[in-house]
């Protein structure tokens, strides 16, 4: 039996509301988790949509060590992004939150739910910054260094709230 806790960074975004406090509240939802501790949480950053309009958005990353499962996992951020009323109705449509699993541990995952690393880490400002932020030397599974990525996102609008 696999036994310990799995370093599991989350990437969270919002862009309507009070997106500030959405984001703060679901860090506390996320630190609450079953099996779960909180083990570090970024700034809050302020961002203008990529491929998207309506209002800036608000973006952090939090590390969790956390017992669940990958899929587990994903079950309980959707539920808590179902508290916060997320609504699809088309892609990349504003949000009241967004919680995507960015990393878990050195996994490489690619199921019809579930694709870690989150393929699009990359090549955005809002994840890729504050993920930096929290651990300078993390590495993605399969890709190297993230801090590689960060010239190909300078172009990209991000300050610190
Ligand atoms: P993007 O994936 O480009 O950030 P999004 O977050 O707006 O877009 P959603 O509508 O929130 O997309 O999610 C669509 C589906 O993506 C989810 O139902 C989920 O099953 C799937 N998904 C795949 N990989 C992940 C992941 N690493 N984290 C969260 N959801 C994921
Ligand atoms: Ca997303
Ligand atoms: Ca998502």
């Amino acid at each position: 039996m696999k036994t310990g806790r799995t370093p599991a960074y989350i990437g969270i975004g919002a862009n309507l509301g009070d997106a500030q406090d959405a984001v703060r509240r679901a860090i506390a939802l996320l630190a609450a988790l079953p099996g779960s501790r909180l083990a570090g949480q970024s700034s809050l950053f302020s961002t203008a949509p990529v491929d998207a309009g309506g209002d800036d958005y608000v973006n952090a990353v939090v590390r969790i060590d956390t017992e669940l499962a990958p899929a587990d996992l994903l079950q309980a951020l959707h539920a808590i992004e179902q508290d916060f009323g997320r609504e699809r109705p088309y892609r990349n449509a504003p949000r009241t939150l967004d919680l995507d699993i960015l990393l878990y541990g050195e996994a490489r995952i690619a199921s019809a739910s579930l694709t870690v690393p989150h393929p699009r880490l990359t090549e955005r400002a809002f994840v890729l910054i504050p993920l930096l932020q929290l651990d300078p030397l993390i590495s993605i599974p399969g890709q190297g260094p993230a801090h590689a990525f960060v010239p190909a996102v300078a172009g990209q609008s991000i300050r610190k709230i």
